[in-house]
């Protein structure tokens, strides 16, 4: 297992705000603070260049997170249809690349995640 960092913490929370605490699989209610509803990624967190990028990832409750994570198809047609082609394919290339090809900026990243989410409290 990945180590889970206070980055990921935050993205998780950015996630579930921007989906307003709704299972994005089938619009169940939990709520942003709830057990319940996971921070799910498309690829995962392994790789590093999108392991906090906005589109890599949904909120789903458990059921639906171990659904999609055991079938990889259904997860890839998930999100396909979520991003559109497009986004979904640049999406994956980031994916592939390493941080030699292009460098992490952790720092600009949790910036702008604390804005996000300063931002989604808000509304
Ligand atoms: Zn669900």
């Amino acid at each position: 297992m990945i180590k889970r960092t206070k980055l990921d913490a935050l993205f998780s929370k950015y996630i579930k705000l921007r989906a307003g605490g709704y299972c994005q699989f089938d619009s169940k209610f939990f709520g942003v603070r709830s057990r319940g509803l996971h921070c799910a990624h498309c690829f995962s967190r392994g790789r590093r260049l999108v392991r906090h990028h906005p589109d890599n990832a949904v909120a789903l409750c458990y059921y639906h997170h171990m659904y999609l994570d055991h079938h990889p198809l259904e997860k890839a047609e998930f999100f396909l249809g979520k991003l559109g082609t497009k986004k979904y394919m640049a999406l994956k290339r980031l994916a592939d690349k390493t941080t030699k090809e292009v460098p992490l900026d952790l720092e600009k990243t949790e910036q702008l995640l604390k804005e996000q989410i300063l931002f989604l409290e808000e509304k």
